[in-house]
């Protein structure tokens, strides 16, 4: 039935999408009004961040190569430092959440406008939503300010992107857009766009990880990444982000193989309270069946861990995981019992065929 109230607020940015696009960039820059801009990239990328440097000519102010996972306040402490030494009245970042994040982190403490180049699929580029970690506890917050000004989305930068790391950022970035579509502050809007997402990546992904050159179909998933992202963004996320927040959080698992692992079950638990979505789902896996099954289906065709229990959890962390993910009250289509979060992270674990 159709959502008959809503609310949607329409984020400012400028998305410019397309291979090559990347060639926009000096142009852009300069129509910003940008003057001297840094890159953060990761150290793994550092040649790529290279060229984005080259790219900007005589706008371009050095590169920060030290990104990595949960941004540590003192790699921002330190970036924010390079930027200022530098003059930089801008941040281009290029890579995936890690450099993002990172980019949010300076443009947090030190006003300035970030200009995104993604090369995965995590989707943060379009969200507010920043997060850095002290001394190994992570704060996250929401600010206006973290919003990129401009994503440039060039398909040609994610060929190098490996297949396991593409279908585990991929499934990542389909849970995004599952939580969109239950979400408290969802809207026919964001459906359509989170519907599409899910599309995207279910017909790319396997493709994708056989043929990781392929422009085609690199281009349909970071399109797919694009609308995932862009459903996170005007969207409160629900049981499957908090509980892979609280895996990762307390064991330090990877970030985009957790998601691929529990999203099939955290459908599984919410699917039936949850008929909208469902049917959305269900539409965009191309199954008139259940929904959890199909998204476990589809990553059993892909080269991802299938069980919590390959990336290093253990049935004695349950608890753990339990208590944290319980902490904090949320929305849910369901409710959220403890009795009902063992028997998600057991099939998790297991890896088993969700029922
Ligand atoms: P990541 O940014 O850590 O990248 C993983 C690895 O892949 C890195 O070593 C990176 O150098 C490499 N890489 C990236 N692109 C590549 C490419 N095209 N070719 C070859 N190698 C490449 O991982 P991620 O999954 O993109 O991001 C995860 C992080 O993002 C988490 O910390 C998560 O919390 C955060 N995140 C934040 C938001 C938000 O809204 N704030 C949203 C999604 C994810």
């Amino acid at each position: 039935s159709f959502q008959s109230e809503f609310g949607y607020t329409a984020l400012p940015m400028r998305v410019r999408f397309g291979i090559d696009v990347l060639g926009q960039l000096r142009s852009h820059i300069a129509e910003l009004g940008i003057e001297r801009a840094i890159v953060v990239c990761t150290p793994e990328q550092r040649t790529v961040a290279e060229s984005v440097l080259a790219r900007l000519d005589d706008r371009g102010a050095g590169i920060f190569d030290r990104a990595e996972m949960h941004v540590p306040v003192e790699v921002a402490d330190d970036a924010v430092r390079f930027a200022v030494d530098r003059g930089a009245d801008a941040c281009v970042v290029v890579g995936g959440g890690s450099s993002v994040g990172l980019g949010k982190a300076i443009a947090l403490q030190h006003r300035m406008p970030i200009i995104a180049i993604p090369t995965t699929y995590a989707g943060s580029e379009m969200t507010p939503v920043w997060g850095s970690t002290r001394d190994g506890h992570k704060q996250t917050g929401s600010s206006p300010s973290v919003l990129p000004a401009l994503v440039l989305y060039d398909p040609g930068l994610t060929t190098t992107l490996p297949a396991e790391l593409s279908a585990a950022s991929g499934m990542n970035a389909m849970a995004h857009a599952v939580e969109a579509l239950y979400a408290p502050d969802a809207s026919p809007i964001i459906s359509l766009m989170a519907e599409e997402g899910i599309r995207a990546f279910a017909e790319a992904l396997p493709r994708v990880v056989t043929d990781p050159q392929n422009i085609d179909h690199r281009t349909r998933a970071l399109y797919g990444a694009w609308l995932c992202g862009a459903s996170l963004g005007a969207t409160t996320m629900s049981l499957h982000h908090k509980l892979c927040h609280a895996i990762g959080g307390s064991l330090n698992l990877p970030h985009a193989q957790t998601h691929a692992i529990v999203l099939p079950y955290s459908m599984a638990y919410n699917e039936s309270s949850a008929p909208a979505a469902q049917a959305a789902v269900r539409r965009a896996l191309h199954t008139d069946t259940s929904a959890a099954v199909a998204l476990w289906e589809l990553t059993q065709s892909l080269p991802i861990p299938h069980a919590l229990t390959q990336i290093g959890m253990t049935a004695s962390d349950i608890d753990t995981v339990v208590e944290q993910a319980l902490r904090n009250p949320y929305s849910n289509p369901r409710e959220v019992t403890e009795e009902g979060l063992r028997g998600l992270l057991q099939d998790a674990l297991a890896g088993r065929r969700p029922t």
